[in-house]
């Protein structure tokens, strides 16, 4: 998932805080915190096949021929898919190709909407930040990769975002589809948080995609 600035409103800081407490409470804690891509150390920029699927799973993709469908999708976050499928997915082992139609054998579904909660997330508006954009593994083979990935885009914050910005989130939401985390380093689309983001992966993480697909 991606989310914008501002990091440190009001209304964060208590969440953090608040989140604290239960963390001193006892043992449920773990359970609780389900805010996982955040904490993910630096060096682990690949998720491999682990068979997670749901709101905060980051896992690879089945092919290294994957298939799309685009959702009836705004002109402007079908563009910048096609760009950051064609700049930075094709130029690693990954070819991506277009589904004739919507089924079980897509791997990956684009959607965007003006999206106010999916998966319990605060997704974006203008006062206070929010969820960007979030990239799930709905189904998994046996052998433990996404059979499919869904990928959401908030055009509440698209229309308003530059070509640099939508770029750079399209790269990062099909990063996890692909199976990348979370970066420090700024010099990757996969860092979230940040007003002009990179639109590109770095080399350590297309070694990682090369390597698995
Ligand atoms: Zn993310």
């Amino acid at each position: 998932m991606t989310k914008s600035s501002p990091l440190s409103s009001p209304r964060r800081r208590a969440g953090r805080r608040a989140l604290a407490v239960v963390s001193v409470i006892g043992a449920i804690a773990a359970a609780i915190v389900v805010f996982a891509p955040a904490t993910t150390p630096a060096e682990a920029v690949f998720a491999g096949s682990n068979g997670k699927t749901g709101c905060s799973a980051v896992n690879m993709g089945h092919t290294k021929f994957p298939k799309f469908v685009y959702s009836d999708l705004t002109s402007r976050v079908e563009a910048h898919a096609d760009y950051a499928r064609s700049n930075v997915v094709d130029q690693t082992h990954i070819s991506t190709g277009d589904d004739t139609s919507l089924d079980a054998n897509t791997n990956v579904v684009i959607y965007d909407s003006a999206y106010a909660s999916v998966c319990g997330y605060d997704w974006y508006n203008e006062v206070d930040g929010g969820t960007l954009a979030l990239t799930m593994c709905d189904t998994v083979y046996s052998s433990g990769d996404c059979r499919q990935h869904s990928i959401r885009i908030s055009t509440t914050y698209f229309s308003g975002a530059t070509t640099a910005q939508g770029r750079g989130l399209l790269c990062h939401e099909l990063g996890h589809a692909f199976g990348l985390m979370h970066a420090s380093s700024s010099g990757t689309c996969m860092k979230y948080g940040v007003t002009n983001p990179a639109q590109d992966w770095d080399s350590t993480e297309k070694a990682q995609i090369n390597a698995n697909y």
